[in-house]
């Protein structure tokens, strides 16, 4: 098997990879080694934040990459996310400055505002940033990540421009049908963050199915993503996973199949949140 290459085509044109890798807590050293052997593994989207702290190791591995041939920039679709702290007009768009300076790029491919904080009210303020940066060039696609209808409603209403994605919790057992159909009725492809759960991967229906493929329970779920129309990037340290991740372009899940594992959101032992309620959250995130 090897890596799908299928891509979705956001809403102002552009595409992304479906399958990607995710760098949330990699140590700088880790974020380096996970993103060479994503690209040597056919991987070409990757998705970090400001606040992970490793977008200048995740810059120097793409500089290598390139460097060594493997890959052109132009091949490559790289996230980064505006930390809570920055948002607001201005700041956000120094801080896009410091993102681009740490990753070593003229541009990226998608920024989006980390988190709401719909305390705080600058969200607002903050997409109108977005749009700025993209006009500027320096995002080529602008997004939102753990946002709901009511903030969704607010910046489209205020600068009449559709996020291209939302980035929100979903894997088995949060499977996010509400605001999954919310997204699709506004164009906005949705992105899902730890896909892989925490502990579902021992499900039983899981461990069924992926003995049926004869693939792994990460691969299983991986697909269940895929097959969903969902853009996914699942995050290890260790560079076997991150193939293991990737080598899932030869089988496919049966609509019973990916039904049996979106049931898991009603099994007590294995539903609900890992993260902060995106409503909530101000700095009691993931990160905090
Ligand atoms: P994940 O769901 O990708 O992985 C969860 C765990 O599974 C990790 O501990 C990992 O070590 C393990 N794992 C990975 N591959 C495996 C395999 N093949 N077999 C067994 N175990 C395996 O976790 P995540 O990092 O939380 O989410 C993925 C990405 O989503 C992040 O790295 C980040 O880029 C993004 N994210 C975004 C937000 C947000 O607020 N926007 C929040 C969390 C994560």
């Amino acid at each position: 098997m090897t890596a799908p290459t299928d891509t979705i085509t956001l809403n102002d044109g552009h595409t992304i990879p479906q399958l990607g890798l995710g760098v949330w807590e990699l140590t700088p050293e880790e974020a380096y080694s996970s993103t060479r052997a994503a690209i040597a593994a056919g991987i070409r989207h990757i998705d970090t934040a400001a606040g992970y702290g490793n977008e200048a190791e995740v810059g120097r591995a793409v500089a290598d990459a390139v460097a060594d041939g493997e890959v052109t920039r132009d091949d490559l679709f790289i996230t980064t996310k505006l930390w809570n702290a920055d948002q607001g007009y201005d700041d956000a768009l120094e801080a896009l400055g410091v993102s681009l300076d740490n990753l070593g790029l003229d541009h990226v491919d998608l920024w989006l505002i980390h988190w709401p904080v719909e305390k705080w009210d600058r969200y607002v303020d903050t997409w109108k940033a977005f749009v700025t940066a993209r006009e500027e060039g320096r995002a080529r696609s602008i997004g939102v990540s753990n946002f709901y209808p009511e903030v969704l409603d607010e910046i489209v209403r205020a600068t009449g421009v559709t996020p291209a994605v939302n980035q929100i919790e979903i894997h088995p057992g949060l499977s996010q049908q509400e605001q999954r159909a919310d997204n699709q009725a506004r164009g906005i492809a949705t992105e899902s963050w730890s896909p892989l759960g925490r502990g579902v991967l021992g499900h039983p229906v899981i461990e069924k199915i992926a003995a049926e493929h004869g693939v792994t329970p990460a691969q299983v779920v991986i697909r269940w993503h895929l097959d969903q129309g969902l853009i996914v990037f699942p995050r290890s340290r260790r560079p076997e996973r991150v193939a293991e991740n990737a080598d899932v372009a030869g089988f496919s899940l049966t609509p019973d199949q990916v039904e049996a594992i979106t049931a898991i959101d009603d099994d007590p032992d294995y539903s609900g949140r890992i993260g902060a309620d995106p409503r909530d959250a101000v700095f009691g995130t993931p990160l905090a």
